[in-house]
């Protein structure tokens, strides 16, 4: 299938997360300064729309200390690695102890200044970001926290949760899956981008829906997703202005649309 001039064909692992990405029992790289840690295979709910719709539950995730000391182990090996991201499935649906076992093996590292909690937890399941966990998450002064948000009544639904974070000093950043109808009306997109950074979101990144098996339904040609850029760009200041991005296969960082 063509997407926009790039020829990719559709998978159900076009990263290769099975195979070629996996270096030691649960953990990722692609890119040479940060990796990718799987803590789970569970998710609060299941996006239709999910990237690991396939491979969730087939990829090896990291259960036991030996498995997390070997993933230490290989950071420690790479020491080009400053960033980990704690992923899965969603790594918030593990208890606070099973989070911070993880938060703080790889805070301890000197080299890691980054890690990514990558999570929907404050879409899906906003009571789950106590205050407890706001506190253990900010202890080590390294947490980030990446929340998939699609509309803007997502934003809303998840803005206390999120607030709780920023306010222990836990940087909130958005990332977007654009969908067709769902937020492909550059109108809604510009609702979303407003309502994130009036919430203290930081926008990030909106991606073109990736190259997975099964998703042609909701995948926005590159020529509209480069118009609805356009329209939001057009509309509001660089603060609120996340890249739009698509992540192909093979590519050695996530490619701007209008490179396409
Ligand atoms: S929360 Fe993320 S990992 Fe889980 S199903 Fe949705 S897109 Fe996939």
């Amino acid at each position: 299938m063509k997407l926009g001039t790039c020829n990719v064909k559709p998978s159900k692992d076009p990263f290769g997360e099975l195979t070629r990405a996996s270096r030691c029992p649960g953990l990722k790289q692609r890119f040479s300064d940060r990796v990718l840690v799987m803590t789970t295979d569970k998710c609060f709910g299941y996006c239709a729309h999910c990237t690991r719709k396939w491979i969730l539950g087939k990829s090896k995730i990291v259960e036991t200390d030996a498995e997390l000391k070997a993933c230490v182990g290989y950071v420690k090996r790479h020491p080009k690695v400053r960033d980990v991201l704690l992923s899965g499935g969603d790594v918030l649906t593990l208890p606070d102890a099973q989070v911070m076992r993880f938060v703080n093996a790889f805070a301890a590292l000197e080299q890691v200044e980054v890690i990514r909690i990558c999570t929907r937890a404050p879409v899906a399941s906003p009571k789950r970001i106590t205050d407890r966990l706001a506190r253990l998450l900010a202890k080590s002064g390294k947490v980030w926290a990446n929340v998939h948000i699609n509309t803007a009544a997502e934003v809303e639904t998840c803005r206390a949760a999120a607030a709780k974070l920023i306010d222990r000093g836990i940087p909130v950043s958005s990332q977007t899956v654009l969908l067709r109808g769902v937020n492909d009306a550059p109108a809604k997109m510009l609702k979303l981008l407003q309502s994130l950074s009036a919430a203290r979101i930081r926008p990030y990144y909106v991606f073109q829906c990736d190259p997975v098996e099964g998703l042609d339904r909701f995948r926005v040609p590159f020529e509209k997703a480069k118009r609805i850029e356009r329209y939001c760009a057009e509309r509001i200041g660089g603060l609120a202005l996340p890249r739009f991005v698509a992540d192909l296969p093979g590519a050695k960082r996530k490619t701007p649309l209008d490179l396409l």
